[in-house]
C-alpha cells in the first residue's frame, strides 16, 4: 500500500502542496483530478522523488520512501508520462530492454523475451521492430506503459497519458489502462478523463491549491460532491 501522510512541497516561495493525505490499497485505482495547475503532477513527481518533499512522508508497504535510494524507489514505483520519452534511437523492444538491463541489470536474452511479452501484453507485438518515430501516439504510448510494466512495479503512477494523444487514439490507452487495473495492478492516474475516472477508479481525489479537497468513491465525487470547489469544477468539466 501507498500512504501519503502530510505531504508538503513548495518550488521556492510557491507552497504546491499542503497537508497531502492519500491511502492507496494494492491493487485499486486512484484517479486524481482537478484544475490546472492545482499540484497534481507535482503529487505524482513527490511519489517517485522526482523532486523532493518539504515536509511529510509517504510510506510504500510501511517503509518511507524518503528512506530508499531513488533508483530502488523507481524500481517499486513506476511512471508513464504525457511525452512518453521514449529513446528516439532504439526499437519497441529495445525502449522496454534497457529499461531491464540497465535498470534491473537482466541479462540480454531473458530481457528480450520479457520485453516482447510485455510488448504483446500491450498489443504491440507485430510493432516490437519499430523505432518510436514510426509507430502513432497511442503506440508510443503503449510502448512506454510497457516499459513501466517490465519493471514490475508495485505502483505505476499516470500523468496525463492520453492528453498528447489525437482522439482517436484516446480511447485505446483508456482500455489498456482499464484492462491493468482489473488485472489488479496498482495504479495513481492524474486524468481529465472523467468518463474513465468515473467507470475505472476505486477511489477519486479532487485537487484544488495544492489540497486534496475531497476524495472517495467515483459515485460520491460525480453524484453527491460536497465542497462548492468540486461542484463548480464538475460543472465546468461535465
Ligand atoms: P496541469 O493540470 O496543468 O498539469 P497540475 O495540477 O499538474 O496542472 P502542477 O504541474 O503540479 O499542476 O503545478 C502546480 C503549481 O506548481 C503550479 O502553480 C505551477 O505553476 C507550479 N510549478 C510546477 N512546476 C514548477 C517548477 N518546475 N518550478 C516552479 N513552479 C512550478
Ligand atoms: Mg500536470
Amino acid at each position: 500500500s501507498l500512504d501519503v501522510r502530510d505531504l508538503d512541497m513548495a518550488y521556492g516561495e510557491l507552497q504546491v502542496l499542503k497537508q497531502i493525505r492519500l491511502k492507496v490499497e494494492p491493487g485499486t485505482v486512484t484517479c486524481i483530478i482537478g484544475p490546472s495547475g492545482s499540484g497534481k503532477s507535482t503529487l505524482l513527481r513527490c511519489l517517485n522523488r522526482l523532486v523532493e518533499p518539504k515536509a511529510g512522508d509517504v510510506l510504500l508497504d510501511g517503509e518511507s520512501i524518503l528512506a530508499m535510494r531513488p533508483e530502488r524507489l523507481r524500481r517499486r514505483v513506476g511512471m508513464v508520462f504525457q511525452h512518453f520519452n521514449l529513446f528516439p534511437n532504439h526499437t519497441a523492444l529495445e525502449n522496454v530492454m534497457l529499461a531491464l538491463t540497465r535498470i534491473k541489470g537482466m541479462a540480454k536474452s531473458q530481457a528480450r523475451r520479457q520485453a516482447e511479452a510485455r510488448l504483446a501484453e500491450v498489443g504491440l507485438a507485430a510493432r516490437k521492430d519499430y523505432r518510436p518515430s514510426r509507430l502513432s501516439g497511442g503506440q508510443q504510448q503503449r510502448v512506454a506503459i510497457a516499459r513501466a510494466l517490465a519493471m514490475d512495479p508495485e505502483v505505476i503512477l499516470f500523468d496525463e497519458v492520453t492528453s498528447a494523444l489525437d482522439p482517436e487514439l484516446v480511447k485505446g490507452v483508456l482500455n489498456l489502462m482499464a484492462d491493468l487495473g482489473r488485472r489488479g495492478m496498482t495504479m495513481i492516474v492524474v486524468t481529465h478523463e472523467m468518463a474513465f475516472a468515473r467507470k475505472v477508479a476505486d477511489q477519486v481525489a479532487f485537487m484544488d491549491e495544492g489540497r486534496i479537497v475531497e476524495v472517495g468513491p467515483p459515485a460520491d465525487i460525480f453524484d453527491r460532491p460536497k465542497s462548492p470547489r468540486l461542484k463548480q469544477f464538475l460543472a465546468e468539466v461535465l
